[in-house]
């Protein structure tokens, strides 16, 4: 498994709570200048981003679009502080996340832990962003609220949990409600559907409040009604003002969003 493959099981599973203070209302919040990501498999490079720029603002439900291969996972881990692109810098709240390119690792060592950089992507890892991938990544021994409930349990630190731990217990409850999951509580992911798995990851990515969500492909292993079900989800939220990342190969769940960018040949264009 690749470095940020297996971060984002990490990230599913990690995470805080209240998002970011600051703000970026004036301008972009999340901002890609000039990435670039090649892999090297072997002796052969494989570039995948080539300079690709993009500005997502506050509120905005943003979608891109590409063929399968075609850089979309890479472009959202780069942007979700969970791959280092090798040129280029994302900056959030105009904050970069990456170390100057001239500094960069491309593979964690372990001082970066300590490095105000690798600080920084961890909090906005748990903090920022929230993420929902195509497979769910949900524990398959804990039930529906556990699952949720654990993410928080993370979140708050092992010192805080008994003080914080009814406040959290409600906020989770209140999450699965708001997607429909509040009669599936005690199951668990082998008894759900795909949609309502999906629903479940959902919840969890949203209940620490972050400030983007990032979607790689939410609908990509559901029918069409369950599909629907979740972008109708997406858009309740980005109505609510949640501002949205999502990536896709499908024109009608990119229809979705308020705006549909395409990545091809590395690079993003409005079309
Ligand atoms: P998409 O999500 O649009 O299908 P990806 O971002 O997953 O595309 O992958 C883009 C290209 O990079 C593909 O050709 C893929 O095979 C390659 N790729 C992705 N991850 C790795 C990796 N860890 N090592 C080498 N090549 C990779
Ligand atoms: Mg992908």
């Amino acid at each position: 498994m690749s470095d940020a493959r297996q971060r984002e099981a990490g990230a599913t599973a990690a995470a805080v709570v209240g998002g970011t203070s600051a703000d970026g209302a004036r301008g972009a919040f999340l901002r890609a200048e000039g990435v670039s990501r090649t892999y090297r498999l072997g002796r052969v490079e494989v570039p995948v981003l080539r300079r690709a720029d993009l500005s997502v603002r506050r509120g905005e439900f943003a979608a891109i679009m590409g063929k399968s291969g075609s850089g979309k996972s890479t472009l959202l881990h780069v942007l979700g502080a969970l791959d280092e692109p090798q040129e280029g810098q994302v900056l959030v709240d105009g904050e970069p996340v990456y170390a100057p390119v001239g500094r960069r690792s491309y593979r964690a060592r372990a001082l970066d832990v300590l490095s105000v950089h690798e600080r920084r992507r961890n909090r906005l890892r748990r903090n920022t962003f929230g993420f929902v991938f195509q497979f769910y990544h949900l524990l398959p021994e804990l039930t529906v609220f556990e699952n949720v409930l654990v993410t928080e349990m993370v979140r708050t630190g092992v010192l805080r949990w008994p003080t914080a731990r009814g406040e959290a217990r409600r906020r989770v409850a209140a999450e699965l409600e708001r997607v429909g999951l509040s009669h599936r509580l005690s199951h668990r992911p082998n008894e759900l559907s795909g949609g309502e798995r999906q629903r479940v990851a959902i919840a969890r990515a949203l209940v620490h409040r972050p400030s983007v969500l990032l979607a790689d492909e939410p609908t990509g292993n559901l029918d069409a009604t369950s599909g629907a079900a979740i972008m109708a989800i997406f858009q309740a939220l980005h109505a609510a003002g949640q501002t949205i990342v999502m990536v896709t190969h499908d024109a009608t769940v990119a229809a979705c969003a308020d705006r549909v960018l395409h990545l091809d040949d590395g690079r993003l264009a409005a079309k």
